[in-house]
């Protein structure tokens, strides 16, 4: 986990991004808000730094997930989602009940759902996929 600002400014750097107050708030933000919408994530950075733009925030986002530095997710009927845990090939259990997100590793250890049955001569680096269901809270609910 990054808990400091400093290490915060070196993943900027070490991915070639200039270091900048929204750059830093926005990934400290991802980093402590895992699955975080965009929405939330301008609440957080808005702690922060005071009055920041919309357009700020997702400029800031685009950056992040185009150098590598957030994963963007976006599972159907949902909202686009930000996480800080990249270049695992994990998955996400999504509730349809209430949207809660969770991380669920890769089935069997080492990306088997990458072996594609029939790759059409692709060069695969990552399968996106989602279990969908209901979480405890929901579950719990409707069984009472
Ligand atoms: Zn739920
Ligand atoms: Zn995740």
């Amino acid at each position: 986990m990054v808990s400091t600002t400093l290490d915060v400014e070196q993943l900027l750097r070490g991915a070639a991004l200039r270091v900048t107050r929204p750059r830093v708030s926005v990934l400290t933000a991802v980093y402590e808000h895992p699955h975080a919408d965009t929405d939330s994530i301008i609440g957080v950075v808005r702690e922060d730094l005071g009055e920041v733009s919309h357009q700020t925030v997702y400029d800031v986002l685009r950056a992040l997930t185009t150098a590598g530095l957030v994963r963007r997710i976006e599972p159907s009927g949902s909202v686009a989602r930000y996480e800080s845990r990249v270049g695992d090939n994990h998955h996400h259990v999504v509730c349809r009940s209430c949207g809660a997100i969770e991380d669920v590793d890769c089935a069997v250890s080492d990306t088997p759902c990458l072996t594609a049955s029939d790759d059409n001569g692709y060069s695969i680096d990552e399968a996106e996929v989602v279990y969908w269901g209901l979480c405890p809270t929901c579950s719990t609910a409707r069984s009472s």
